[in-house]
């Protein structure tokens, strides 16, 4: 149950994120590659004390099955070319022309999704998880208490797949909440149908939240390349028991 309720907190607060953010950026959704390419690579948390990290299993052999999650960190040899899109937002170029045919395709059939997030820079991570430190330290909590507190409500740097450049978070224009409202929308609907058929999986499914150790979320697309979608899709697996069990 406590679990459940941080999750919930943490839900909430990153809904009121993303919701302000799609504000601001509403309008400017259209994809379009404007930019070059920047190069990057993952790096290991900075302090891993207290963080349930565990083990470092590495870039897999097929690189678009990386898994990225509490138990493994982003993999310290980890390197994507990253395109920009035209509304600031970075995506591993793997993963583009899938991508531009998904939202097209959702589109051109009267829906209207929204990228709202995608690639983050661990510098940014590192960055939002000490600012939330620093909060709780001003409210009296200690180093270690600030650490615990700053976790319930921002992903451990080097712990959130949307560090890989393979992840997106995409909301319906009308509503742009991260939360499990999003599965009632059309388009949201549309796209949790048919995201494999462009090789991306819903990543973070209701009935594996213990397998994947993260709260349902609909919104939440991780691409994986059309085969692996398609088996992942059938078999009713999520990417923990699909990389476990080829
Ligand atoms: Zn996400």
């Amino acid at each position: 149950m406590r679990a459940h309720r941080i999750y919930k907190k943490r839900r909430r607060r990153n809904s009121l994120r993303y919701f302000v953010s799609g504000m601001v950026l509403a309008g400017a959704a259209i994809l379009v590659v404007i930019g070059g390419t920047v190069f990057v690579s993952g790096k290991r948390p900075k302090d891993e004390k207290g963080s349930g990290i565990s083990e470092n299993i590495g870039v897999d052999s097929d690189e678009l099955l990386t898994l990225v999650n509490a138990e493994h960190p982003m993999p310290s040899e980890w390197q994507c070319e990253l395109v920009q899109l035209n509304n600031g937002q970075n995506i591993d170029s793997r993963a583009y022309e899938d991508l531009q045919q998904m939202m097209d395709t959702a589109r051109a059939e009267g829906y209207d999704p929204y990228i709202c997030s995608s690639w983050r820079s661990h510098e940014t991570q590192v960055r939002l998880f000490e600012e939330e430190i620093q909060s709780y330290k001003k409210q009296g909590y200690s180093e270690r208490e600030a650490e615990v507190q700053a976790a319930q409500w921002v992903a451990v740097p080097g712990t959130s797949e949307h560090e890989l450049g393979l992840a997106l978070d995409i909301v319906s224009v009308e509503n742009q909440r991260l939360e499990e409202s999003q599965e009632n929308t059309p388009t949201q609907q549309w796209l949790m149908e048919h995201c494999y058929e462009y090789g991306f999986i819903l990543r973070y499914p209701k009935d594996k939240e213990d397998i994947t150790g993260i709260g349902y979320e609909p919104w939440h697309y991780r691409y994986v390349g059309q085969d692996h979608a398609r088996a992942i899709h059938e078999s009713g697996v999520c990417l923990e028991e699909y990389v476990a069990h080829r």
